[in-house]
């Protein structure tokens, strides 16, 4: 498969709209025989995170497909001159998925969020797609004993997908830590997006996240995120000044 990527600071990101997304994982499902191709959703954070963790910025720049997930990868690289087809939310990348389990059955797992969340996720799910195929679920909050039972379930059910929402880098860590292990075709990290679907958090009205907004209204959600978000004015400058803008400081 022969990938079109758009590189900011280090971190390859493909330029795919969500229906390639959606015909890529089909491809990686039909090919990968349970061997754990890893999908990944770099925003903002993402990439500063990278360049100051090689382990994160190795996982992100191996993964088999990594979408453009927020405003700020859209932005970073029309200053380098290019264009992404689109932008693709993680929960848009999630729903296309459960479509194609509902329309395949393809099986899924979901791994992460608090207590009972995934399996709200699962239940909501069930009623907007009644075909979806998800055969086990976990929350995120787990001890190594914990962890070994859960792979031990994993690798019985040996799911298409696997769904890891603890937050990232961990998720992707974790994914990349037990790749050899997990019988799955593909795992796929998902950030909050558990706590959208429970409508634990709301995503934006739809025309806050056509002109790019969706940042800010979860700010305003959720204050806290300040720490987090602060990167973004020094990712700009980051990007607009450096020399090679497709190189990140593991390069
Ligand atoms: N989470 C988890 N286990 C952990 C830490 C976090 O399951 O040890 C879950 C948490 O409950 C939330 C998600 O991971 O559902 C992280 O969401 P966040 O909004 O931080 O992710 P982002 O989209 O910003 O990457």
């Amino acid at each position: 498969m022969v990938r079109d990527t758009i590189t900011i600071l280090g971190v390859p990101i493909d330029n795919i709209t969500i229906s390639e997304a959606k015909k890529m994982s089909e491809e990686l499902i039909s090919n990968s025989n349970k061997s754990c191709k890893i999908v990944v959703a770099p925003n903002v954070e993402f990439i500063m995170k990278a360049q100051k963790d090689k382990e994160f910025s190795d996982i992100l720049k191996q993964a088999s497909l990594a979408t453009p997930d927020s405003i700020g990868v859209i932005i970073g690289a029309k200053l380098q001159k290019k264009e992404f087809k689109q932008r693709i939310p993680g929960q848009s990348y999630f729903r296309a998925i459960i479509e194609l389990s509902n329309e395949k059955g393809y099986s899924i797992y979901l791994l992460g969020g608090e207590k009972g969340t995934p399996e709200q996720v699962c239940n909501n799910l069930k009623k907007i797609y009644p075909n979806v195929n998800i055969v086990g679920t976990h929350n995120g909050y787990f001890d190594e004993n914990e962890e070994k039972h859960i792979i031990e379930e994993i690798n019985v059910l040996k799911p298409n997908v696997l769904f890891v929402a603890l937050g990232a880098p961990k998720q992707e860590k974790w994914i990349k830590n037990h790749q050899n292990e997990l019988k799955v075709d593909i795992a796929a990290g998902q950030g909050g997006t558990f706590d959208y679907e429970t409508g634990k958090i709301k995503r934006a009205p739809v025309w806050i996240q056509k002109i790019g907004m969706e940042w800010f209204y979860r700010l305003c959600k959720q204050p806290q995120r300040i720490k987090r978000q602060i990167v973004l004015p020094i990712y700009l400058l980051k990007v607009l000044f450096a020399k090679d803008k497709t190189k990140g400081k593991f390069n």
